[in-house]
């Protein structure tokens, strides 16, 4: 079975043809994408709410996380471990200034943060600009 078709039946998700194009995007470009890289991908295919409840469904289910760049909200598989239950992430992203991509770091954790008395944390973003390593060479 393919990695789409596995991820889907994984996550209890009914196959469309929305879905298998949306996820198959992400797999394809492997960075971060955000609502507009999707439509300019998929645009002529599906309109803007179908690729919304797709990704909406995609967040819930532990497919896709959210990932802030400095240009907005974008989206990125999540490692195999995630589920509706267990779905957190403390990884770091990393924006090119170059290509203009953002991937996530899987392995590079944030670090703890000591916060001010009263302040509860429950999601975490840490972004790194630079330069990739395809960039870099
Ligand atoms: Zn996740
Ligand atoms: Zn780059
Ligand atoms: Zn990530």
């Amino acid at each position: 079975m393919d990695q789409l078709r596995e991820t889907l039946k994984v996550h209890q998700l009914r196959t469309t043809t929305c879905r298998e194009d949306v996820l198959s995007t992400f797999i394809n470009k492997k960075n971060a994408l955000s609502h507009g890289d999707l439509e300019g991908a998929l645009g002529e295919n599906y309109d803007r709410v179908t690729i919304y409840r797709t990704l909406k469904t995609f967040l819930e289910k532990g497919i896709i996380h959210k990932v802030l760049d400095d240009e907005g909200l974008r989206y990125a598989l999540c490692s195999h471990s995630c589920s509706e239950e267990k779905h957190q992430h403390d990884h770091i992203h990393f924006k090119c200034n170059i290509c203009g991509k953002t991937n996530c770091l899987e392995n590079q954790l944030i670090p703890e943060i000591a916060l001010p008395q009263g302040y509860k944390p429950e999601n975490f973003n840490l972004l790194i600009q630079g330069t990739c390593p395809s960039c870099n060479n």
